[in-house]
């Protein structure tokens, strides 16, 4: 996973965090990064072979 992680490796615009993987998929080929303040989170869509960006998950 460490190859992994690092070709993946963005952080959040907001808080600059590292995206975290944790809600990806694999078996699916679905990657979820999101930030772990939940300010971000970027998914990647097999089907349209492009990501899609969402901000502000959990509006504070
Ligand atoms: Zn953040």
């Amino acid at each position: 996973m460490s190859f992994f992680n690092k070709l993946t490796q963005e952080r959040c615009p907001i808080c600059k965090e590292p995206l975290t993987t944790d809600k990806s998929n694999t078996l699916f080929s679905h990657v979820i990064k999101s930030c772990p303040k939940d300010h971000y989170e970027k998914e990647f869509i097999p089907a349209l072979e492009g990501y899609v960006e969402h901000y502000n998950v959990v509006p504070k």
